[in-house]
């Protein structure tokens, strides 16, 4: 079974609030009747007996929703859910591969991004959407963590990298559809990952990204059974028209059909 579980959570974002209204946005971008609900492997996903809607959480913020949002994953997990987290700010990815660990121990990670999310802090502040997979390292819960799409990396943050064995393919090298990781796989994907001419609904604008076309060859591709996977940092206050929706909603069919 797979559970589609939104965070309304943006208290960790560091420059603009926004992405909390992600999961309401995708739900309905996932049933806009411009478009239909079969994934591209001719998959019908509108009443898939495999997929059900776990709602979204009531979070406030802090460790307080931190420790709601591992525990309703872990929930999840354990009763033999795959779970699809829709975001929500990346700072919810961390409190997410705790709930996951839980059950499956030290895990895979394929994470598409701009940003490493590698900081020891951000702005003095440890849990910040800037610092999440430096908080999973940390917890020795993360034995792969491949990144791909990566364009901001700086000095601090190539440190951690190094320190904690992260592998990365950067945006400028990434040319392959087909990447090698360990499994199982947990996918998170931070959809500033994508040029933001496709999906400029996000907080944080990087120029130079991939495509949609790019990242869906990518996931659908991958070999490995996928464990779980969270779409973060829709900001729909920065979207046109509905295009970085309509991407997200691509991206959470494909996803699911993956994870199938
Ligand atoms: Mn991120
Ligand atoms: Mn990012």
């Amino acid at each position: 079974m797979i559970s589609i579980l939104g965070i309304p959570y943006d208290a960790d974002s560091s420059f603009l609030q926004g992405a909390s209204h992600g999961p309401a946005v995708i739900r309905n971008a996932f049933r806009c009747p411009s478009t239909n609900t079969a994934t591209e492997d001719e998959i019908e996903l509108d009443g898939h007996p495999e997929i059900s809607d776990a709602g979204d959480l009531e979070l406030g913020s802090g460790q307080n929703a931190r420790d709601h949002i591992e525990a309703a994953i872990r929930n999840l997990v354990v009763d033999g859910h795959k779970v699809l987290s829709l975001g929500g700010d990346h700072s919810i990815t961390y409190p997410i591969l705790r709930g996951y660990s839980s059950k499956f121990g030290k895990i895979n990670v394929l994470q598409f991004d701009a940003h490493p999310d590698l900081y020891d802090e951000f702005d003095g502040h440890r849990y910040s959407h800037a610092c999440p997979f430096a908080r999973a390292f940390e917890d020795n819960i993360v034995a792969q963590l491949l990144q791909v799409g990566i364009r901001t990396m700086n000095a601090h943050q190539r440190t951690q990298a190094d320190k904690f064995g992260v592998e990365i393919i950067t945006a400028r090298d990434f040319v392959e559809t087909k990447i090698e990781i360990s499994e199982p796989v947990y996918i998170t994907l931070d959809l500033d990952v994508f040029d933001p001419a496709f999906a400029p609904g996000v907080s944080h604008y990087e120029p130079g990204g991939l495509s949609i076309r790019d990242v869906l060859n990518v996931i659908q591709h991958i070999d490995a059974p996928i464990i779980g996977a969270d779409i973060v940092e829709l900001n729909p206050t920065r979207d046109f028209q509905n295009i970085t929706a309509m991407a997200a909603a691509k991206l959470m069919k494909e996803l699911l059909a993956a994870m199938l």
